[in-house]
């Protein structure tokens, strides 16, 4: 299933508003996400979590599956350092915070849009890890 026009829509704007705010987005990536039903739809960019960084289970269940976070990595992706799970992990905390019933709280589930460079808007393949981690991509 492929990515809402409006998810499309709110990452091109999600995309040139992190251009203006991140000082460094020379190699920064950023993607979306929506649920199954496409009711709600986040975005989120590439960066290196925090110690104190929460994975909601789902999501890492999924990165730990693979290696241990931050340190595990194939090239320059490291793992949960990549915009996809980020993303993932924003509508997850999304998703449990609301009270409509029948909603799917597997990121499994969710569709991402693509992935784009943050300084030229272009298109960007997922990485390997991210392949592994979500295998709808
Ligand atoms: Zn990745």
């Amino acid at each position: 299933m492929s990515a809402s026009i409006e998810l499309k829509k709110k990452l091109y704007n999600y995309c040139i508003s992190q251009r203006k705010r991140i000082k460094h987005i020379y190699g920064q990536v950023c993607v979306g996400v929506e649920d199954s039903n496409h009711t709600f739809r986040v975005c989120s960019h590439s960066f290196n979590p925090k110690p104190e960084y929460v994975y909601y289970e789902d999501v890492r269940t999924r990165l730990t599956r693979i290696g241990i976070i931050g340190r595990y990595h194939i090239g320059n992706c490291y793992l949960g350092s990549c915009a996809e799970p980020h993303a993932a992990n924003k509508l997850l905390n999304r998703l449990n915070k609301t009270r409509k019933q029948n909603i799917v709280t597997n990121s499994g589930t969710f569709i991402f849009s693509k992935a784009l460079r943050i300084r030229t808007q272009q298109e960007v393949k997922y990485c390997k890890i991210c392949k592994q981690t979500f295998k709808q991509l």
